[in-house]
């Protein structure tokens, strides 16, 4: 029960780093299921562009490699006909070799889309040359990758570089998070449903937690993550993005600007938060696992690896609702969910003895995303009157059916929307500004500080401060499990 596959338009997409890892682990995997679910026109092209002198021979190992170990289940047959589509270009991005290649690949009258898989300093090069060799055209697409700058004065220079030769909307600025089928069926939750929206304020919800818990660390990424920590990797971006899906205003329609002004409103309405109302963590190591100095360069590195923090929104909708946020690194368990725990019922006719009960709606994205909504219910069996809460699934997969395993990922649907040319799903610039507007105060504070942040063991839910966070106003963290 899955929706039609409906093809997108015949296109030629140029991936600038198409031998990286994004590109090997997330890409082109992710390309190869929508060819296989029938959503690519025959006549698509892929182009990979990158530094390493390849053949297009060369290039196809290297994806039906990446598709085997990536790619979920196949079919070979499938295999070797998306492999045809692809082609490779050896192209420097700051040079001046390979660009007349590139040239001649690219057809006339198909959607135009390049992704710029590389590092963020070689956007503004990348855009230069496709302009000087006339690639790209007015309604041509590009796609950049995180980080978007690495604070609100690099964020402008960015949008500035990509300003010079492209409009805001040929600009697509992917969050991953956003592309999750639960994220959407959010919105879908929030807007299509009579039930929620009457109860979306701070009138009837206690506070929200958003939780991004991974269980790895920063592994073979230790230097360019000690350059950037929790806040910049994660909280400026993801969960910023899921904090303003969970609270912006009913846009009047489901169109990109329409969403992405509600979503920069909430931006906006954020309070500066409070350094007692903030937690940075970093994994420590214990004689069996290295500690996250032990994957840096620098043994004395005061990069967090953990952020746990209390923010509110000032507008009539959330005054009064703490959001609490946080994520890091070693933890306990992989999960990411949002979590809108309501308030108590203002009276209790079953008395003292029934305990303090309230309604949670919980969004998971993963492991295992869907939706599931904590209901106070009777105990059932004899001995009186007890409540207990029990979660009401609405994971849906079986009233959906069993093709709801075939739903796309995240990189495979935001790659369609770009040939489709909806641009819901990606950040705008202003948008990106303004969230680094608000991250920037918070991190200069830390560095005029000297902060060092607290120490915590791997497997664990992060530092003990960050349960006191939640603590000293009454209230617990759901467990990272
Ligand atoms: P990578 O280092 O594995 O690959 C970089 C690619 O850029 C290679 O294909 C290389 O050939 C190409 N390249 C480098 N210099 C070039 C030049 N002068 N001309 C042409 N090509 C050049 O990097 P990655 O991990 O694939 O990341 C790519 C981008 O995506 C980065 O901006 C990164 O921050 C972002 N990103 C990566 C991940 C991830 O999981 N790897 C996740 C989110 C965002």
């Amino acid at each position: 029960m899955v929706s039609r596959v409906i093809p997108v338009d015949p296109f030629d997409l140029v991936i600038f780093g198409g031998t990286g890892d994004l590109a090997r682990r997330k890409i082109l995997p992710g390309l190869y299921r929508r060819f296989s679910s029938g959503q690519m026109p025959e006549t698509a092209q892929i182009i990979a562009a990158a530094r390493s002198e390849m053949d297009d021979a060369g290039y196809r190992q290297m994806i039906s490699d990446a598709i085997d170990e990536f790619g979920g289940d196949m079919d070979k047959s499938q295999v070797s006909a998306f492999l045809a589509k692809l082609s490779y270009v050896c192209v420097d991005a700051k040079g001046t070799s390979g660009w007349n290649d590139l040239v001649s690949k690219m057809r006339d009258g198909v959607v135009r889309a390049f992704y710029f898989s590389v590092a963020p300093s070689l956007f503004g090069d990348l855009a230069e040359r496709l302009h000087s060799h006339g690639i790209a055209s007015a309604d041509s697409r590009i796609v950049v990758e995180k980080p978007f700058g690495r604070d609100l004065a690099t964020a402008k220079e960015l949008n500035g570089v990509l300003a010079k030769h492209f409009n805001e909307d040929q600009i697509y600025r992917i969050d991953h998070y956003l592309g999750k089928e639960t994220v959407q069926n959010l919105m879908a939750v929030r807007f299509g449903n009579m039930l929620f929206e009457p109860l979306w304020n701070a009138q009837y919800i206690d506070h929200i937690q958003i939780t991004v818990a991974e269980t790895v660390g920063v592994g073979g990424r230790g230097s360019y993550y000690d350059k950037s920590g929790a806040m910049r990797d994660m909280v400026q971006n993801h969960l910023m993005q899921l904090l303003c899906l969970i609270a912006m205003e009913p846009p009047a329609k489901f169109d990109p600007d329409a969403v992405r002004d509600e979503k920069l409103k909430v931006i906006r309405a954020l309070d500066p938060v409070q350094p007692h109302h903030i937690v940075r963590g970093q994994y420590s190591g214990s004689d069996d696992q290295q500690g996250y100095r032990d994957h840096v360069e620098s043994p004395r590195s005061r990069t967090e690896s953990y952020v746990a923090m209390k923010t509110h929104i000032s507008n009539w909708r959330w005054a009064g609702t703490p959001f609490y946020l946080r994520t890091g690194k070693r933890l306990r368990a992989r999960t990411s969910e949002i979590a809108v725990v309501f308030k108590e019922t203002p009276h209790s006719i079953f008395g003292p003895e029934a305990g303090s009960h309230r309604n949670a709606l919980v969004i998971r994205l993963q492991p295992d995303e869907g939706i599931t909504m904590d209901v106070t219910i009777k105990e059932p069996g004899p001995g009186g009157m007890r409540l207990i809460d029990v979660p009401l699934d609405m994971t849906f997969a079986e009233a959906l059916g069993p093709d709801v395993e075939d739903v796309p990922d995240a990189y495979e649907r935001l790659i369609m929307d770009v040939i489709r040319g909806n641009q819901t799903l990606f950040m705008r610039g202003d948008e990106v500004e303004a969230a680094w507007a608000w991250t920037d105060p918070i991190i200069n504070g830390w560095e005029a500080r000297n902060d060092v942040p607290k120490p915590y063991d791997s497997g664990s839910a992060g530092p003990d401060d960050a349960l006191m966070l939640m603590h000293r106003d009454g209230r617990k963290w759901r467990e990272v499990r």
